[in-house]
């Protein structure tokens, strides 16, 4: 009998009667011939109110007695839901995350899930009953049964855990929208249903504060290939599909722990193409960029670093058979981006660096684990790789370096992270997965995001050495701070005999003065010069596997942010991504700008609760 398990989120099981509709919609799969599990959310802002509480009492709630306090509302959910169900005459059960069996890390209110038992829940469903789970929480194995929670949101993760221990048919995720849509409904009237997403997309989307479904969720559904559809709770309508390549096998022990890391990716044939010094001003990234598509060059990793003076560096990469166009096109335009500041007395400047190549690191794992960008680079500078270019993405982080570095380096990271047989070379067109041919073949970009709780940071002329990032990254990583949209300037200053440059990143907000103040003493120690923190700040992203090997999209993004004269004040490139930092005041006009260029607008409106 095929086995479904579906999760409900907290407005859909927010009152009496919408639990009622719940038990009708499991009753009804259960008729149609199946086997269903069940997870659900706390009822609709329960969650919310008991972290008021606790903050009413304490400023600093111990964690443990957080758990203990948030793990209460899920299990109000499962015990209405099972009467509910027992109510329309179908036998079902209410089970905490505890007597799942479903064993985490210790780590309170974050803990990763490291295993399911799934014996109970199996014996039951032989007894043709559904199973209603307690999502969000867990226990640990320890002598002590301590209750643990996965982070706000978590419920989505159970459920697709469960669904991948259990080696269910599928999971369904019912929530308040009808679906996956290409931006936040509320800053854009205009987004649209999208009807399939692969897996890569949606974690990125995810990440980048698409809310409908918890990154971790994503990345379990990715790794043991669980079919995902995320639908409304309040009609039949299909919903979207969350599609996953066949999975390499994979144990369902340490579960979310094991192996950030999948694969090693490199590139030889690569070529780096650097302007210095064009203006910091709107559009001239959209000249440029706009230029380079019109002579069909495909750009890989795209940097532009934070300005300096009234210049901006931008930075990217082509494969090296092409380019002599792109230094073509790039030559030609340096003059003309120039003549706008007819005041500049520094010239523009095109730098070529041949025989570079790109090593990546690829995974879901990675995410919210800054400890793995900081092993990326440890691993580098300990085989005395330098790195010319950093660039990453939620499931990946690429590094450009010289040729004659990439066997060492590539080796080194095998060894690091314990990732199989060496490689292919992967280049670029190949590698990720290809775009759905089901769904708006029209436009490569599926989704476009807009992330308002980042701050940016600065550290200005840190030494161009190996082992510089992974000191930087490394300590972040201690700290516990993720870190997002890392660039390396390009432009070098030479002081006392030491070449440097700055590095810049996004962190989220909430932990930016932190990361502020460590890395100001950090810089004391090291001789690095001055942290700067911007917190005025919004992050606009577009992702899409169809952007891969088609020129332009870049360019058309940057077209749209001119065109609104909004500057841009860094970018940043994975294969399936464009991530542009902006004005905070900007942001969603960024997003509308954007989400209107690639057509992704549709006539009719999405209602969403608010
Ligand atoms: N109730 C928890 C929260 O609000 C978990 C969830 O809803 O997914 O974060
Ligand atoms: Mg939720």
């Amino acid at each position: 009998m095929p086995l479904i398990v579906q999760k409900y989120g907290g407005t859909s099981v927010g009152s009496v009667e919408r639990i009622q509709a719940v038990a009708q919609r499991v009753c009804k799969t259960v008729k149609a011939g199946n086997s269903v599990v069940v997870v659900v959310s706390a009822m609709g802002k329960t969650t919310d109110g008991l972290v008021k509480l606790a903050y009413e009492i304490s400023t600093n709630p111990n964690s443990r007695e957080m758990d203990m306090l948030l793990s209460t509302g899920e299990q109000v959910t499962i015990a209405l839901v099972s009467m509910a169900l027992q109510e329309l005459g179908q036998p079902a059960i209410s089970l905490t995350g505890a007597q799942v069996g479903i064993v985490t890390e210790a780590a309170h209110t974050r803990a990763r899930i490291l295993h399911i038992e799934t014996e109970r829940v199996k014996r039951h469903l032989n007894q043709n009953k559904v199973i209603v789970v307690a999502g969000f929480q867990g226990i640990t194995r320890t002598e002590e049964l301590e209750i643990t929670t996965l982070g706000r949101g978590g419920s989505d993760t159970s459920a697709v855990a469960l669904a991948a221990a259990l080696r269910a048919d599928f999971c369904e995720i019912y929530t308040d929208v009808p679906g996956i849509l290409t931006t936040d409904p509320r800053l854009v009237p205009e987004a649209q249903l999208i009807d399939e997403i692969t897996s890569d997309e949606m974690l990125e989307l995810a990440s980048l504060g698409a809310k409908v479904l918890h990154p971790r969720a994503v990345e379990i559904a990715r790794n043991y290939g669980v079919p995902l559809v995320v639908r409304s709770s309040w009609t039949d309508d299909p919903g979207t599909w969350v599609i996953s390549p066949t999975p390499r096998p994979r144990s369902l022990v340490n579960l979310e722990i094991a192996r950030p890391v999948d694969d090693v990716e490199f590139d030889t044939d690569q070529a780096k193409v650097s302007m210095l010094r064009v203006p910091d001003k709107p559009g001239v990234a959209a000249r440029l960029f706009g230029e380079i598509a019109t002579q069909d060059v495909d750009v890989d990793l795209i940097i532009q670093s934070i300005h300096e003076g009234n210049t901006n560096d931008i930075a990217f990469t082509v494969r090296a058979p092409i380019l002599k166009r792109a230094e073509a096109v790039a030559a030609a335009i340096a003059p003309v981006l120039r003549s706008h500041k007819a005041a500049e007395t520094e010239e523009a400047e095109v730098m070529i660096q041949q025989n570079v190549a790109k090593v990546s690191i690829a995974g879901a794992g990675m995410i919210g684990r800054p400890g793995v960008a900081a092993k990326m680079f440890a691993t580098l500078a300990e085989a005395g790789v330098n790195i010319k270019m950093i660039s990453t993405s939620e499931v990946k982080v690429s590094c450009v370096i010289d040729n004659a570095d990439c066997d060492r380096a590539v080796a080194a990271l095998h060894t690091a992270f314990e990732v199989g047989e060496v490689g292919a070379d992967k280049s670029p067109p190949s590698s990720p997965s290809s775009p759905s041919s089901a769904s708006s073949p029209s436009s490569p970009v599926r989704g476009v995001a807009l992330d308002m709780n980042q701050a940016r940071l600065a550290i200005r002329q840190v030494p161009d050495r190996p082992g510089t990032a992974a000191k930087l990254f490394g300590l972040l990583a201690e700290h516990n701070i993720s870190v997002d949209m890392i660039i390396q300037s390009q432009r070098c200053h030479v002081i006392n005999g030491v070449p440097r440059r700055d590095i810049a990143f996004t962190v989220a907000r909430m932990d930016a003065q932190a990361a502020q103040q460590m890395l100001q003493q950090a810089a004391a120690e090291y001789g690095w010069g001055e942290v700067v923190l911007n917190s005025a700040i919004a992050k606009v992203s577009v992702v899409g596997a169809g952007m891969v090997g088609q020129p332009g999209i870049a360019a058309t993004m940057f077209e749209a942010l001119a065109h609104h004269q909004i500057n841009i004040q860094m970018i940043a490139t994975s294969e399936i991504k464009i991530s542009c930092v902006v004005a905070q005041e900007e942001g969603v006009k960024a997003l509308q700008a954007i989400h209107t260029a690639f057509g992704l607008a549709g006539s009719h409106s999405i209602q969403v609760p608010a």
